[in-house]
């Protein structure tokens, strides 16, 4: 496994769950981390999130209530902001929403008619039913596209796991006969890339948690990336693919930096 130099990198793509915090609580080291980081003004840092329940306001919020003071709303990309940013790119006019809060605020606020007609967008909903499956099922049959935030089968709670945007997913792939025709969400390098060209960055690392996601979407994008033994991965004699880094958190990378 190689050295991490922090100085070889000018845009850091850090995942949140299992990396920043847990459960909504911070995990030792990662806020004084991020916050040494962002005052040495060298490199930029974004968190990039699969979850799509919550606007991305209220994850910068949430960021700066555990101490992440300088986090605003541009720091922070979700699945679902990207699904509403790239929304004039597919061509997404109208759409009917299989999702939460966050997925509809970020689709309205492009100028989407969110009224139940046209394309189909999903994300986790945790009010998912028949009826829902029902429009989804009629909009696609109708020509509508079929667009997913991410595929993320379970989600973490305090009380175990709960079906995740991938079970919505999988419930109106099981209907239509096909799966999405588009899916945002890591281990899809969209968001990684997307960042990059509007930051401008030549030399990206993403940091997360899981291999199937964090690790794959980095390779998928062409960049470098580290995992963290904070959150879901633990045992690493199988990881496939391989991180070019590995951290026991993300304190880790003050310390490669000295
Ligand atoms: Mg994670």
């Amino acid at each position: 496994m190689s050295e991490l130099r922090l100085e070889d990198y000018d845009l850091l793509l850090i995942d949140l769950d299992g990396v920043v915090w847990l459960r909504n609580e911070p995990i030792a080291g990662a806020v004084e981390t991020l916050n040494r980081i962002h005052d040495g003004e060298k490199i930029e840092i974004r968190f990039v999130t699969n979850n799509s329940t919550r606007h991305r306001k209220e994850v910068a919020e949430t960021l700066r209530r555990i101490g992440i003071r300088w986090a605003e709303q541009y720091h922070v990309i979700t699945s679902a902001s990207t699904l509403a940013d790239l929304s004039s790119v597919i061509g997404i006019e109208r759409c009917f929403i299989v999702g939460e809060q966050g997925l509809l605020m970020e689709l309205e606020e492009e100028g989407v008619d969110i009224g139940g007609k046209g394309d189909v967008c999903v994300g986790m909903d945790r009010n998912f039913n028949y009826q829902k499956l029902t429009t989804a099922l009629r909009n696609i049959l109708a020509g509508g596209l079929f667009l997913a935030t991410n595929e993320d089968r379970t989600f973490p709670t305090p009380d175990g796991p709960i079906p995740g945007a991938g079970s919505m997913v999988s419930a109106i792939s099981g209907a239509c006969g096909r799966p999405p025709d588009i899916v945002i969400g890591k281990p899809n390098p969209i968001m990684f890339l997307r960042i990059s060209i509007q930051t401008g960055a030549k030399r990206p690392l993403v940091i997360g948690d899981r291999i199937e996601t964090d690790v794959l979407g980095a390779l998928r994008a062409g960049m470098d990336s580290a995992l963290v033994l904070t959150g879901a991965a633990k045992d690493l004699r199988e990881v496939k693919p391989r991180p070019k880094y590995v951290l026991r958190s993300l304190r880790d990378l003050l310390k490669s930096g000295e």
